[in-house]
């Protein structure tokens, strides 16, 4: 889960990291009155989960009222990369002497946290790491023992930071880690991490993103998801316990095991075809998550055609064919689906659809043959009788 600019900035506070004094607004009005309480200058920040928000003018100085009404009224409502602003960050402005970058993040090939940091910040860090890998240090940190006061010492100092600011950024990068840590982040980011010209240290930016598998220690954290721009179809899936990824295409997916459904969408994708969805019914499917799990593929209305790919195991085919049954009894789908079924009773589930004589819902063998079947459906060809 990523958090917007603002609630990373609220976290990184209550981890002493400093930054400045601001509030979040939705309207102009609101912004008005909360840049009065900042004090100007002020800064107005479109607060969306993508980055590069400065160049795409989603980050403005404002003066005095007449700018802040500006910003803000251009801001909100704006489209950034896709993204569109609904909530503005106005903070009090910061003058800015140097301007820094620090990550801390996991390199899951050495097992091992590792801390970035570079004296070269405020702009693209891809771009440094690229032209100027010696500008960017990278130092990985023991796990068990932690990021110490003095492994942060020495990588501001490697880094080139000024040596009268080599304790305040120290502070930060321990900061920061303590953060990543104890919130069970996969990402803290800073960028700019700024000194001021009265030499104090301070995060003008962040990027945190949270470990969703952990979030359940942090109630605090769980109120944070921007769920406004969550696709409202994986909410619902989330709030069901179903594991569902919204993907572009219009052929809805269903399997049980997220390995199978991979290989479902490899080859769907294979047979010409373009996935809508990724939904993984788990093991034990019974009736009713059929059920639910076929109104979830239907509420994306681009699904033009729907795969069932089942293997036995746990799950008995014969349950599954009496949760589609029970599903097409309550939904009545106008769409085609392409159902395979194969493993632990398969036999007696084919025979059970076949009796039912549902409508519009054609049997495969293979996956293969489904797939074939459910793209040819999809572009609205005829595949023989329904089975
Ligand atoms: P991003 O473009 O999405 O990374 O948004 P940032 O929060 O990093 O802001 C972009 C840039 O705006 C920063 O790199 C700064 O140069 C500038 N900026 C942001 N806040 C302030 C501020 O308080 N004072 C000044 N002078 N510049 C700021
Ligand atoms: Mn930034």
């Amino acid at each position: 889960m990523d958090l917007l600019e603002y609630q990373g900035k609220q976290l990184f506070a209550r981890h002493g990291l400093r930054v400045s004094q601001g509030l979040p607004v939705t309207t102009v009005e609101d912004a008005v009155t909360a840049a009065a309480e900042v004090g100007y200058p002020v800064v107005v920040k479109a607060q969306v989960l993508i980055g590069g928000r400065g160049k795409a003018g989603g980050v403005k100085l404002a003066a005095d009222e007449t700018e802040v009404r500006e910003h803000a009224g251009n801001i909100l409502g704006m489209d950034i990369k896709g993204h569109t602003v609904r909530t503005l960050w106005i903070e009090h402005a910061s003058d800015i002497a140097s301007e820094y970058y620090a990550s801390v993040l996991l390199d899951r090939s050495a097992k091992k946290p590792l801390v970035m940091f570079s004296v070269e910040g405020g702009v693209d860090i891809e771009e440094v790491a690229e032209q100027t890998p010696e500008k960017l240090i990278r130092r990985h940190v023991d796990p068990l023992a932690g990021l110490s006061r003095a492994e942060a010492v020495e990588i501001a100092s490697d880094g080139g930071v000024d040596a009268d600011v080599i304790e305040g950024v120290a502070d930060a990068l321990v900061a920061l880690y303590e953060v990543w840590l104890q919130e069970d982040a996969t990402l803290t980011e800073i960028n700019p991490l700024i000194v001021t010209p009265e030499r104090e240290v301070k995060a003008l930016d962040s990027k945190v993103s949270l470990d969703d598998n952990a979030l359940y220690r942090h109630p605090d954290n769980q109120s944070l998801s921007d769920s406004e721009n969550e696709d409202p179809i994986e909410r619902r899936a989330k709030e069901e316990g179903v594991q569902y990824v919204k993907l572009d295409g219009d052929i809805g997916i269903l399997g049980n095991g997220a390995g199978l459904v991979m290989s479902t969408l490899d080859v769907v994708a294979q047979a010409g075809g373009s996935p809508a969805n990724f939904l993984d019914a788990g093991g034990g499917s019974n009736a009713e998550k059929i059920e639910q799990a076929v109104d979830l593929l239907l509420a994306n209305h681009a699904v033009k055609a729907v795969l069932f790919n089942i293997f036995g195991g746990i799950t008995r085919c014969d349950e599954v064919a009496q949760g589609l049954i029970a599903a097409f009894e309550q939904i009545k789908p106008s769409v085609p689906f392409v159902v395979r079924l194969d493993g632990t009773n398969d036999v007696e589930g084919r025979r059970l659809l076949q009796e039912a004589e549902l409508p519009n819902v054609y049997a495969a063998k293979t996956m293969n043959e489904a797939a074939e079947k459910v793209v040819a459906l999809a572009a609205g060809q005829s595949v023989g009788a329904p089975a």
